[in-house]
């Protein structure tokens, strides 16, 4: 390989992130590129769930009397600066299937005009889609595709709202929130981002990019953990009294007066919905307060250094075997690389994932490997550029036991 190993051991020696990789616990002997899917788990995050345990064995009911109750908003509060939004204006809930369907509610309740039109774009996850189409059959609405590559602005008529995201979890492609966001207020709709694949991994500035409404998880770059609530986020101009549709005691102005009728909290915790589970809070909150420390900007350099580390590294190997290389140029990037061979995807990551280097594979053809720049070091990314290489070199992906699917991939 070009890069040698002293170079990367110099480049680690000179990175301002460093010291954070001593902050999660990481198994001995992994090498870690999935955490675009789940992300590691940071070591405060074991303590913090031990704490809940014992609060939950000695406080019982009054556990949620503190701090249990309001971790949705006290999180939320935690997560804004990390999303270039306000306090007040993010509550951490349910996931982002619930959350978008809560969102195309509220804004559709509030537009009522004769705009009917939800439209989802081709290639994105799938749940996104899946989500407006139930909510279409019950409201009346009517869905569509933006086809994927389209032009948004050709599809905007008669369009009330779209969802994108804003790093699309298959190419890694990053779209530019702040122009998109102008083009879509501009033709008269709204517009919910996604920032499944985006929040942890780049600076994001929702409030500068005139967003008003946007989603996320925080069990990918944000480090929450498996089942870790997602979050919600309105611009504070456009809260008002209007209904979220999944109308819950929890997002109801008193949820302790047992009123007989829903009335909607006038702020950020009317998306609440009814109980959430204090234990993946509390692993969450943990990891959110770390965050604080984190210098976005120098996040984000040292991604697109990690993501060009890699592709530097194999090359050669992509241009002899065939395998293509689809990632984005650096402007245009997310936090992955992404890579297509449609035969031997699958078997590669498989024998990757049996040496210890674990990326994920999705339909069809797709070699996905994220770089999260907090626990990942260049000497990680080099090393397995190097596990890459031998396993396409020797022909190891070629044994029967890497051909075998499983039921998560
Ligand atoms: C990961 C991901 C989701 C996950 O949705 P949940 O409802 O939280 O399971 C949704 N949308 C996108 C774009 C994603 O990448």
């Amino acid at each position: 390989m070009r890069v040698s190993l002293d170079n990367v051991r110099e480049m680690d020696r000179q990175d301002p992130l460093a010291d954070f990789k001593r902050r999660f616990a990481l198994p001995e002997g992994v090498l870690y590129l999935d955490g675009n899917s789940l992300g590691a788990q940071p070591v405060a995050a074991k303590q913090a769930v031990d704490g809940t345990l014992d609060q939950w064995r000695t406080q019982l009911i009054k556990g949620w009397n503190q701090g249990w109750f309001d971790a949705p908003e006290r999180l939320g509060n935690l997560l804004a600066p990390v999303i270039g939004a306000q306090d007040g204006e993010v509550v951490v809930t349910d996931n982002i299937t619930l959350n978008i369907f809560k969102l195309l509610g509220y804004i559709l309740d509030k537009r009522q005009d004769e705009r009917r039109i939800v439209l989802s774009e081709g290639g994105n996850f799938p749940t996104d889609a899946y989500i407006a189409q139930g909510y279409c059959r019950v409201s009346g609405n009517e869905h569509r595709f933006l086809p994927e590559g389209g032009n948004l602005a050709e599809h905007l008529d008669g369009v009330a709202v779209v969802v994108l995201s804003q790093v699309n979890y298959r190419t890694g492609q990053l779209r530019d929130m702040a122009a998109t966001t102008q083009l879509v207020h501009e033709h008269g709709a709204e517009i919910i981002w996604d920032l499944a694949h985006s929040a942890g991994a780049l600076p994001i500035d929702l409030n500068g990019a005139g967003a008003r409404y946007a989603v996320g998880c925080t069990y990918k770059y944000l480090n929450g953990g498996p089942g870790a609530p997602a979050f919600l986020y309105v611009h504070r101009d456009h809260l008002d009294s209007t209904w979220q549709p999944l109308s819950g005691w929890h997002g109801h102005t008193s949820p302790f007066a047992f009123q007989a009728d829903y009335t909607p909290a006038n702020d950020i915790s009317r998306f609440r919905t009814g109980t959430h589970s204090a234990l993946i809070y509390s692993a969450l909150e943990a990891s959110l307060s770390m965050w604080a420390e984190v210098d976005m900007q120098a996040l984000r350099d040292k991604s697109l250094a990690l993501s060009n580390l890699f592709r530097e590294c194999l090359e050669d190997i992509f241009a002899a075997r065939g395998i293509e290389d689809i990632t984005p140029a650096a402007s245009q990037r997310g936090s992955q690389v992404s890579l297509i061979d449609g035969e031997n995807g699958y078997a590669i990551v498989q024998a990757l994932i049996a040496r210890g280097v674990i990326g994920d594979y999705r339909e069809p053809g797709l070699m996905r490997f994220g770089f999260t720049p907090l626990y990942l070091s260049y000497e990680d990314v080099w090393q397995a550029a190097q596990h890459f290489r031998e396993v396409v070199e020797s022909g190891e992906y070629q044994d029967p036991q890497f051909h075998v699917r499983g039921a998560v991939t």
